[in-house]
Order: structure tokens, then C-alpha cells, then sequence
């Protein structure tokens, strides 16, 4: 096991759609492994494999409290089947670092999936679950919670974000 390094926005590999996971082998396993030990350790709620430079429909997430027994999701080919209601709650994303912004989202979701082994299961979700499996999908397809903001946001997004990593180089 190895906790990966993050890849951060705008690193264009974040814009590249994902390709569907066919073979269910130890590569991906170790894959997995690697990306829950990344998230635990950033640390995050949930990670996307092209997050870690790997362009595969794999994800992984634990919205569990910190009180809380830990709820690891490993969802490989993963798919929102039913959404309904409406949420708007700030997100943050490990690839957007120290940006936050509230994200319109499905309240309630079911989301379809395969486990490492290939085996199918589906869950139901809402409130922060439910958000964090969209904004992890999303970025199976290149999609950045940023990419959900209005124009105007956006383009207070793209200088403020530019204003810090010009900080954090001069650090
Ligand atoms: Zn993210």
C-alpha cells in the first residue's frame, strides 16, 4: 500500500473522461488500496482514480463521522441510476486545494456499481453521501466542481485559486 500523490487543477489529465474498469485483477485491488490510504490520509471524504493520474472508472469514499464507524465505499464502473431532490452544499475537492464553493446536487441518489472482485451492488444515498458520489463521478468525466459554477464564479475562482499557488510557491 502507498498513499499517491494528488494531482491538482489545472492539471489537464483532471479533464479526461475515464475508461470503464473490465478487468478485475490485483492491479486494480493494489489501485484501491493505494487510493482509500490517500484519501485517509490527505485528509478527504472521497477520491476519484484520475485524481492519481489513472484515467479508470474506480472510485473511493467514507462520509462517516468522526465519531462514526468508518464507512469505505469502493465503487468501480460506478453510475447514479436514481436522483431526486435538491442540495446545495459547499464542496471542496483534494485536486482544488483551499477552495470551496456550494455546488447545486441531486439530495437523493441510488448509485449502481461494481465492487473490486466485479461483483454488482447498488446504494442509496442522501445529503453529504449522496454529493459525494456525484462530484466523484463527475470526475470520471473530466467534470471539476468548479466546472458547476457560473461564469462570474468561475472567473473569481480561476484568480483567487491563481492568487494562492503563486503564494504557496513563494512560501
Ligand atoms: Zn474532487
Amino acid at each position: 500500500m502507498a498513499v499517491r500523490t494528488i494531482l491538482h487543477y489545472p492539471e489537464p489529465l483532471l479533464k479526461k473522461i475515464s475508461e470503464p474498469v473490465s478487468e478485475f485483477d490485483d492491479a486494480l485491488k493494489e489501485l484501491a488500496k493505494d487510493m482509500a490510504e490517500t484519501m485517509y490520509d490527505a485528509p478527504g471524504v472521497g477520491l476519484a482514480a484520475p485524481q492519481v493520474g489513472e484515467l479508470k472508472r474506480l472510485i473511493v469514499i467514507d462520509c462517516s463521522g468522526r465519531d462514526e464507524e468508518p464507512d469505505l465505499i469502493v465503487a468501480v464502473n460506478p453510475e447514479i441510476v436514481e436522483a431526486e431532490g435538491e442540495s446545495c452544499e459547499e464542496e471542496g475537492c483534494l485536486s482544488v486545494p483551499e477552495y470551496y464553493a456550494s455546488v447545486k446536487r441531486f439530495n437523493r441518489v441510488k448509485m449502481s456499481y461494481q465492487d473490486v472482485e466485479g461483483k454488482p451492488h447498488q446504494r442509496q444515498a442522501e445529503g453529504l453521501l449522496a454529493v459525494a458520489m456525484q462530484h466523484e463521478i463527475d470526475h470520471l468525466q473530466g467534470i471539476l466542481f468548479v466546472d458547476h459554477l457560473s461564469p462570474l464564479k468561475r472567473s473569481i475562482f480561476r484568480k483567487k485559486y491563481q492568487k494562492l499557488m503563486r503564494q504557496k510557491e513563494e512560501a
